[in-house]
């Protein structure tokens, strides 16, 4: 099965993806670990995206379209991928639709993770003071919480008329949510 996870910065979409990853031997593909890799890498590609990410920004449709060819064709992946914060614009929504079905592939189950931004700005407060992080900057959360909600509604609409989509509470405790997408995925 193919699974697509998706919800604002904070909703816990890595943790939940890892989880599902475990349990039903998936192959995650997060295009936000593999912009950080070409970052990390010193890549053309990441010489060009690192200021855009640090700002909060998205890189742009071409980049992460890219990124992601690769794991859609991998034999050794196929039918079992869990996309963890792609597609974020309706673009790579359609993109993602024309990858699939050049490899005879679909999406099987779409989740939603939902969380309001005051529970948002709780987490990051609670885990800043809990685990002094550094990159817990609160501005940059909150703008990539705002882009975020602005450029993913068009892919929220387009995905949400489809049977196969699931919106959960993302503010639900981890084990609550895991639990969830667990029973769906089972059936
Ligand atoms: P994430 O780890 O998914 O929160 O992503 C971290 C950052 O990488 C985001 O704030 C964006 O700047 C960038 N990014 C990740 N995925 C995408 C995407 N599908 N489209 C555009 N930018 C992305």
């Amino acid at each position: 099965m193919n699974v697509i996870i998706f919800g604002p910065p904070g909703a816990g979409k890595g943790t939940q993806a890892l989880n599902i990853v475990n349990k039903f031997n998936l192959y995650q593909i997060s295009t936000g670990d593999l912009l950080r890799n070409e970052v990390k890498n010193k890549t053309d590609i990441g010489r060009d995206i690192e200021n855009i990410i640090s700002k909060g920004d998205f890189a742009t449709d071409e980049i992460v379209n890219k990124l992601i060819e690769n794991a859609v064709f991998d034999p050794k992946k196929r039918n079992n991928l869990i996309f963890d914060g792609y597609p974020r614009s309706l673009s790579q929504a359609k993109n993602l639709k024309i990858l699939l079905d050049n490899s005879n592939q679909k999406i099987d189950f779409i989740f939603f993770l939902n969380v309001k931004k005051d529970i948002i700005i709780q987490r990051i407060k609670k885990r800043k003071i809990l685990e002094k992080r550094s990159d817990d900057n609160l501005n940059t959360i909150l703008k990539r919480f705002d882009t975020y909600m602005e450029t993913t509604k068009p892919v929220l609409d387009y995905y949400s008329k489809n049977q196969n989509f699931y919106e959960i509470d993302g503010g639900a405790e981890i084990d609550e949510i895991s639990s969830k997408i667990e029973e769906i995925l089972s059936v």
